[in-house]
């Protein structure tokens, strides 16, 4: 497996800002995610499982790390029964495509997250009340002393979030579905795809939700919006007009103008309704959000 040094990660990100990680792997089995965890132990890099980037804000200036992708057999999928076996590489999309043909339902909602397996058990990824806590039911997980498959109590999947530790690669896990009529799984896909398309940026590159929702009866989006930040914009990067959780970029957007305007969103919402917004969107590298008076107290 070659490894090579210094690849700029903004094309390894759906946002596309971020600079180089000092080293990137594109691992093809568990051999060579062991192979490449040792090359950076002898370095004293971490590692940076890297899906898809959709959820990723990467420091402008780079990341001392190896960043390692899961490609090959590492992103197939596989049916057996009832049961969904995919590579921590596979794209969410594919799972739920192959799951629709083999007439079985349970990842519905996983159809347009434009994320991967590995991605999706981190972040407990999910959409239209569901997630994947409730069809996964285990990970192979490898680790720099070993890899172990680990059961759905162990992850500690929880609202956007899990117990995996960084240098913890998800390299398979296996989904429980449902038996249904294809014809019924494919309408729910298409009335979510629809319904995500009317209400969520699309054709533009974003990182996904911006913060989590808080426990207040408006979520993030609604908070934002109620601060007239819509279409407020710092170099390339917008609050967006359609949804006001998500930051888009408009061309030649970098971190810098995401996080100021991470800073701002958390600030104002902050003011007006004393709520301290806490990002969904992982930052990678030296970077951390812009503080103000407020942080460190509750929200
Ligand atoms: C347009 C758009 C819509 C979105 N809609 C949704 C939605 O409806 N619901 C939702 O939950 N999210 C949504 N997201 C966010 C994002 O797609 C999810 O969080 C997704 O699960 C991230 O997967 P990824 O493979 O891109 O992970 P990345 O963004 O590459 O990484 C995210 C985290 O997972 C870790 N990771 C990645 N691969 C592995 C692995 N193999 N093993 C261990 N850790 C790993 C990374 O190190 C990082 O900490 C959206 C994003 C966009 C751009």
């Amino acid at each position: 497996m070659k490894i090579e040094e210094d690849v700029a990660l903004g094309r390894y990100t759906t946002f596309g800002s971020g600079g180089p990680a000092r080293g990137f792997a594109r691992a093809r089995s568990e051999e060579d995610v062991t192979a490449a965890l040792a090359w950076a132990s002898e370095r004293d890099l971490p590692v940076l499982p890297l899906g898809f980037g959709s959820n990723l804000l990467v420091a402008d200036v780079g990341v001392e790390a190896l960043a390692l992708r899961l490609e090959g057999e590492l992103a197939s999928v596989t049916i057996e029964g009832e049961k969904i076996i995919a590579g921590g590489g596979a794209a969410d999309a594919l799972c739920a495509r192959q799951a629709q043909e083999a007439g079985l339902s349970g990842l519905e909602f996983a159809a347009s997250i434009p994320g991967t397996v590995g991605g999706g058990v981190c972040m407990n990824a999910g959409a239209w009340g569901s997630d994947f806590g409730a069809v996964l039911e285990r990970a192979l997980v490898v680790g720099r002393e070993r890899s172990r498959w680990l059961d759905r109590g162990e992850l500690g999947l929880r609202y956007r979030g899990s117990n995996l530790r960084p240098g913890q690669i998800v390299v398979k896990a296996e989904f429980q579905l449902e038996r249904s009529r294809t014809e019924e799984i494919q309408r729910g896909v298409r009335a979510k795809k629809e319904q995500r398309k009317s209400s969520q940026p699309s054709g533009l590159r974003t990182f996904g939700s911006v913060f989590k929702n808080p426990a207040h009866e408006f979520g993030a989006g609604r908070m934002i919006d109620a601060c007239s930040l819509k279409g407020e914009q710092i170099g390339g990067a917008r609050i967006s007009l359609q949804h006001a959780n998500f930051i888009e970029n408009c061309g030649g957007a970098t971190t810098a103008d995401a996080l100021a305007l991470i800073g701002l969103a958390r600030r104002r919402v902050h003011e007006q309704f004393g709520v301290m917004l806490e990002p969904e969107v992982r930052l990678v590298g030296k970077i951390s959000l812009p503080p103000f008076e407020a942080d460190g107290q509750s929200g």
